[in-house]
């Protein structure tokens, strides 16, 4: 029943999504009926992972699992919300850092797009140093960064 859903958007660059990303998506799901987790196209940026293998890594994740919904988007975060009927803006905050940063966002957000709610999660303690540019760092030097993407995701399936 559509409009009675409880949907939340999760956006980022995802590049790649780690195990940090992943406990963002679970906890999310104890408080939402849906999650569309969007892959933000970001014109500038050359990634790690194409746009397609990030979405499919992530749809590897979580296939069987008709809550999450994984989809690219091109435009403004607040207008994808509208666009695909998300009420609420899931994020993650390991540090003050992610504070600032998500502050900023969710006070323009507020402002252009006030019917949609941020809903601000923290990472469990576990993964407050994992992050996207530390695997990619990894990567660019050879090692294989297993420990910090979700269980059974080997990055090189998606290079
Ligand atoms: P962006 O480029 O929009 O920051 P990211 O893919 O880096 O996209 O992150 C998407 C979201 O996930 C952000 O809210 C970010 O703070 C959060 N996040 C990133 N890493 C972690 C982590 N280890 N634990 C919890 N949240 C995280």
């Amino acid at each position: 029943m559509h409009g009675m859903e409880r949907i939340a958007l999760f956006p980022g660059s995802f590049d790649p999504f780690t195990k940090g990303h992943m406990a963002i998506v679970d906890q999310g799901l104890r408080i939402f009926d849906r999650i569309i987790v969007g892959v933000g196209e970001n014109g500038d940026k050359r990634g790690l992972l194409t746009m397609e293998n990030r979405v499919r890594l992530i749809s590897d994740i979580y296939h069987g699992n008709d809550a999450v919904d994984v989809v690219t988007y091109g435009m403004l975060t607040g207008e994808f919300c509208q666009k695909v009927g998300a009420s609420f803006l899931l994020r993650g905050m390991r540090n003050t850092v992610d504070y600032e940063y998500e502050r900023s966002m969710a006070v323009v957000n507020n402002q252009l797009f006030p019917e949609i709610t941020t809903v601000l999660l923290f990472t469990p303690p576990e993964y407050v140093a994992v992050s996207s540019s530390i695997i990619r760092e990894l990567v660019a030097f050879g090692h294989d960064p297993a420990e910090l993407m979700p269980e059974h995701i080997e990055i090189k399936n998606y290079l």
